[in-house]
């Protein structure tokens, strides 16, 4: 019974955010955003969903009508970036989306759309000593190889920041989600791993929403496996074969300002035209086949 009283107030005190305070880098992403939540009360809220292996609290802010609580009423609408420390553009990016979705929730697009409905999770650096110290890797591992996935049910989860992000995700469905990453210039969603067959059942309509995503800010899109290498335990196929979620991997070109800017409206498009609820047909039901000896995938 004390043991349990323990572990209560254990779980507790983490839910609270009670980890170590963010450092670096990652500290001025933090202070921007809890400066919107200030400026913004009634629409942002920033929130831990749970610590890494240092003890350091994952901060996301929350965006919508109602923001001071999880709503699973709500659309569920996902972005994560900063997998990879040493991608600065792709944390820019989800700072810069959050600016637009709620400048766009102050406009009247929140009566004409659906930003009335939706509720927005955006987590803008999941490696946060890769980010401090400009690496890609967390602790000599590859976040982005670190997702079980249909063929690699094993070995998974080394990083904390993994498994809480995992732990997250099951705490409501997210209909759609984004993945960012740089430096290539591209769109691209599942499978992205090794398979002879990297068609999912809703291969044709992911074709076309990505190619009116990437219309928008001029970029290529594709099928992951056949656009870049496949690669074993990434993101973006786990949360489609898990949860089913309509995901996308934004491989940002350059990162610069100019690139960040054009494309938020293509991030903005992807979730206008998604479903509003996760796809029912996130089946794998190829067959795998054995990876590269190499990873030569630099998403
Ligand atoms: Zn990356």
């Amino acid at each position: 019974m004390k043991n349990l009283r323990l572990a209560v107030l254990c779980i507790t005190l983490s839910a609270f955010g009670f980890g170590a305070a963010p450092t670096g880098r990652y500290k001025a992403i933090y202070d921007q955003m809890t400066a919107m939540e200030t400026a913004n009360p009634g629409l942002a809220k920033v929130f831990s969903i749970g610590t890494n292996d240092e003890g350091v609290d994952l901060y996301a802010l929350r965006i919508s009508t109602s923001p001071q609580e999880m709503d699973k009423f709500k659309i569920g609408q996902f972005l994560v970036a900063t997998h990879h420390g040493n991608e600065g553009g792709s944390t820019e990016v989800a700072m810069e989306f959050m600016r637009d979705l709620i400048r766009r929730y102050q406009s009247d697009e929140l009566w004409r759309g659906q930003l009335g409905q939706t509720e927005w999770t955006l987590l803008p650096v999941l490696n946060v000593s890769g980010y401090n110290s400009n690496r890609r890797q967390e602790h000599g591992q590859d976040p982005n190889r670190d997702y079980p996935g249909p063929c690699t049910p094993n070995g998974y989860g080394k990083l904390k920041s993994i498994r809480t992000l995992m732990s997250f995700l099951e705490t409501r469905s997210f209909a759609g989600s984004i993945t960012a990453h740089g430096y290539v210039g591209n769109f691209t969603y599942p499978w992205g791993f090794y398979t002879d067959n990297n068609k999912t059942l809703d291969e044709n309509r992911y074709r076309e929403i990505a190619r009116k995503v990437a219309d928008v800010n001029d970029y290529s899109y594709g099928n992951a496996g056949d656009a870049v290498y496949p690669a074993n335990g990434c993101f973006e196929d786990y949360i489609y074969w898990k949860h089913g979620s309509w995901s996308l991997l934004l491989e940002l070109r350059s990162g610069s300002q100019s690139d960040v800017k054009a494309t938020v409206p293509a991030v903005a498009t992807f979730y206008d035209l998604i479903d509003s609820t996760a796809s029912s047909k996130n089946q794998f039901s190829a067959n795998c086949t054995r990876g590269a000896e190499v990873d030569l995938r630099v998403e």
